[in-house]
């Protein structure tokens, strides 16, 4: 079975996961972070939320509207309602599947505390209408959302230095990993320094427990999406026998995992270490597949493609078919998961309706019912069957 994602790891991160901790084996994965993202700071956190949450009030930002897109990974929602503001969803553009930002003024209060700008799978955010927009209300704080970006280019200006701050997030599904984490990056000391203060005094240390928990996790993601074990984990998980298990979020509750007051591991920083070495490889990967889905595709005129984009990263490679669950089911048959990565539009969920202020968001809500991504992961060969088999189940 070809998976949806597949974390690109051999047996490096291995090794630096069983070798001795250090005491600054997380300030080292921050250095070493902040330097790849050519940013001067970067704060590591338990999970990207974690960062969110601890950003705004490192900002002093509390009762206050904050602008995101409707078509964003839910927890991001979740964060904003846990750090004590409310969100201000904005739909998609038609063809892209980032926030509006011709929208966005429309929405702009004097209670509005910040924006959200996010590069949805990896499309970078269009940084031309986001200086108007900084422009015309400089007291709006800029947040980059670069959990699935990691260093997209706008016009060749990478996004994740392109606002007061960005957040990061590296579970493993993500574009490098440390097995679970987030980063916040910055060029603003000032807010550095009171970041990293609320951080320490929030989260309790990482337990020797919360080490071993990461190291067996990691030890377990190895066999996991060995094709043939992957294959037999699929159809579990379809049958909804491990449904307690990998379960993402839960349509009626905003909540956090248990330990996201708890300090990101030394493992993981190690774990980290060894993939931002090959966050090149990674991005230059993904955009081979992407490039080579581009090619099969162009003639099949029932999909909608995303825009080619030499700076996006193709965290994931989205198009939209007309009825997801037949193409889903048919790649399924020659033993290829699709993703159905986000299949809601926030402000439709249960639990945030009532911040959905009347809106309709059309193309969000499409999107929800619409996308699907194919597997574009780092060490998928651009010489892969998958390519063809997919053509295949797409073109009829
Ligand atoms: C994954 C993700 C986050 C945050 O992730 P955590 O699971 O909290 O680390 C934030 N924004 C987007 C768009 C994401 O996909």
């Amino acid at each position: 079975m070809i998976p949806r994602f597949k974390p690109f790891l051999n047996w490096r991160e291995l090794a630096a996961a069983f070798s001795l901790p250090r005491r600054d084996d997380v300030a080292r994965f921050e250095d070493a972070f902040a330097a790849k993202m050519g940013q001067k700071h970067a704060i590591a956190f338990p999970y990207g939320r974690t960062g969110i949450i601890m950003l705004f009030e490192a900002l002093a930002l509390k009762g206050k509207q904050i602008i995101c897109p409707a078509y964003t990974c839910v927890v991001v929602a979740h964060a904003i309602m846990v750090s004590g503001n409310e969100p201000v969803f904005v739909d998609s553009t038609k063809d892209d599947f980032n926030m509006d930002l011709d929208q966005v003024p429309e929405f702009i209060t004097e209670r509005t505390g910040a924006i959200i700008a996010t590069s949805i799978f990896g499309y970078p955010v269009d940084l031309d209408k986001l200086d108007e927009i900084r422009k015309r209300f400089p007291g709006v704080v800029i947040i980059q959302d670069c959990a699935h970006s990691f260093a997209a280019e706008w016009k060749g200006r990478p996004v994740q230095r392109e606002g007061k701050a960005a957040i990061f997030a590296l579970n493993i599904s993500k574009m490098i990993t440390s097995v679970f984490g987030g980063m916040v990056t910055t060029d603003d000391t000032v807010l550095a320094d009171r970041l990293r203060t609320i951080r320490d005094k929030e989260l309790k240390p990482a337990s020797f427990a919360k080490n071993l928990r990461r190291l067996f996790y990691l030890v377990a993601v190895y066999p996991a999406f060995w094709e043939p074990v992957y294959g037999f984990i699929n159809r579990l998980e379809r049958s909804g026998l491990l449904n307690r298990f990998v379960k993402y979020y839960d349509e009626g509750v905003i909540d956090m995992p248990a330990d996201y007051l708890e300090q990101m591991a030394s493992v993981e920083a190690r774990v980290g270490m060894v993939q931002l070495s090959k966050y090149e490889t990674i991005i230059t990967n993904k955009r081979a597949n992407a490039s080579r889905y581009f090619d099969i595709f162009k003639n099949i005129s029932e999909l909608q493609l995303p825009h080619l984009n030499d700076g996006a990263t193709y965290s994931h490679f989205t198009l939209l078919v007309p009825e997801r669950s037949s193409v889903v089911k048919e790649a399924l048959k020659d033993s290829i998961q699709l993703g159905i990565l986000i299949e809601y539009c926030i402000p439709q969920m249960s639990v945030y309706k009532e911040y959905s202020n009347g809106e309709e968001f059309p193309h969000s809500s499409r999107f929800a019912q619409h996308t699907l991504n194919l597997p574009v992961y780092a060490g998928l060969s651009t010489n892969s069957s998958v390519f063809d088999r997919l053509y295949r189940v797409l073109s009829i």
